[in-house]
Order: structure tokens, then C-alpha cells, then sequence
């Protein structure tokens, strides 16, 4: 494939990324030499723009970006064929396409940026002080089963989850084994708890949504 593709405008390299990718969600179209997505008839769409970044070097949170004007993806949605969908919760156009998820920041088609994604308003802000009161809890712990002796039984227990190997290696992540959460430590976050197939364990402090929020 071209190194430099002169079709498509992308700066964070996502999309030549996804090309070599199993779920062949993309391919590279050569007689255009633009990025294209395929659609579920096996038509392929050509993106001017990368949906990530916009072709900007800030990416998806870079300010100022005049707003798509062309409404191409109001259009895509009502496609049968096409595997985007808009979610009007949260104000986001995304693809859901064998265990990956992709959010479009910008329009591939005029490079615009698209509505703000109200997902951030969904959600309460963790108070310091809790987030503190975790991490203390839970300082050098490096396996679940400390983290069970510690805080006893988790709340929900998730698991294995479904990662193709092959799609992981590309993006350096690690199988998971499970995930456990504890949502009732704090009043304004949840500790999530990721055992990956090696043993070893990441620590998520995230915040509640408003729905979950303690009072
Ligand atoms: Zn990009
Ligand atoms: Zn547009």
C-alpha cells in the first residue's frame, strides 16, 4: 500500500491502521488512493476525510473546526447498508462492527466537525477526595484476589470478555480475563477491575452516571 495516502486526510493514522485490520471494516481503495468504508453489500465508501481526526493535529478534541455543513451522515444512517448509526442519547454518530467501536468526531466527507457528544453530561464528577480514599484503599494491591480479601465481593463480575486475539495483537492489547466492579464504595465513582490472561490487574476509577449516582 502507498505510504503516503493522497485521497484521504488523516493525521492520526487510524484509518491506514484499520486497513490492515481483520474486521475489514476498511480498504484501501487503489484507483482513487483513498481510505474507503465497506458497507454490508460490499460497497465501498471513500472517505475525504478521516472520521477520527479530521485531519487535524489536535484529533478529535482540536477547537475551532468549522461544523459539517453537508449532512452526508444523516443520509448514511438511513442506509440499510451502512453500518453507521446515529445515537440519539448521547448525540453520536458511531460503528459497532465485531466487538469494535468507532466514534466519528468529524464528517469523512467535508471534514467539518460534528455535533458535541452529550456523553460527558451523562455522567457526575468524582469528588477528589473519594478518588483519594480508593487509591489508598487499594495502594500496591497487584491481583484480584487481594482486591477481593480488601473489599470483598465485587458488585458485578464480568467475563471473559469476547477479544479477537488477532484484532488485540494489532492494537497491543492484552486478552482480559474479567472485569469486576465495586459501585458501592463511593458516592460519585466506581472502581473497575481489569484481570488480564497474564494475572496481572488495571485499576479504573470512573465516574457514576447521574442515574447511579449515590445519595
Ligand atoms: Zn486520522
Ligand atoms: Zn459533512
Amino acid at each position: 500500500m502507498n505510504e503516503k495516502i493522497k485521497g484521504t486526510i488523516c493525521k492520526c493514522g487510524m484509518l491506514q491502521q484499520y486497513v490492515t485490520d481483520p474486521i475489514k471494516l476498511f480498504i484501501y481503495d487503489a484507483d482513487r488512493d483513498m481510505i474507503a468504508l465497506v458497507l454490508n453489500d460490499g460497497v465501498s465508501l471513500p472517505f475525504a476525510f478521516c472520521h477520527f481526526c479530521g485531519g487535524n493535529e489536535m484529533g478529535p478534541t482540536a477547537k475551532g473546526i468549522l461544523s459539517c455543513q453537508c449532512n452526508a451522515l444523516s443520509l448514511w444512517v438511513k442506509d440499510s447498508n451502512n453500518p453507521l448509526v446515529y445515537n440519539n442519547e448521547f448525540n453520536e454518530y458511531r460503528i459497532v462492527h465485531l466487538g469494535v467501536e468507532l466514534y466519528f468526531y468529524y464528517c469523512p466527507i467535508c471534514g467539518g466537525k460534528l455535533p458535541e457528544s452529550k456523553r460527558s453530561e451523562l455522567y457526575v464528577e468524582p469528588l477528589p477526595e473519594e478518588i483519594e480514599s480508593i487509591n489508598q484503599k487499594i495502594k500496591g494491591v497487584n491481583n484480584i484476589g487481594d482486591i477481593v480479601k480488601l473489599l470483598g465481593e465485587p458488585d458485578e463480575v464480568f467475563g471473559p470478555p469476547v477479544i479477537d486475539t488477532q484484532i488485540g495483537g494489532i492494537y497491543g492489547q492484552k486478552n482480559i480475563k474479567q472485569i469486576v466492579i465495586y459501585n458501592s464504595l463511593a458516592k460519585t465513582c466506581n472502581l473497575l477491575v481489569q484481570e488480564y490472561e497474564d494475572g496481572k490487574i488495571e485499576l479504573i476509577i470512573s465516574p457514576k452516571t447521574k442515574g447511579q449516582q449515590l445519595h
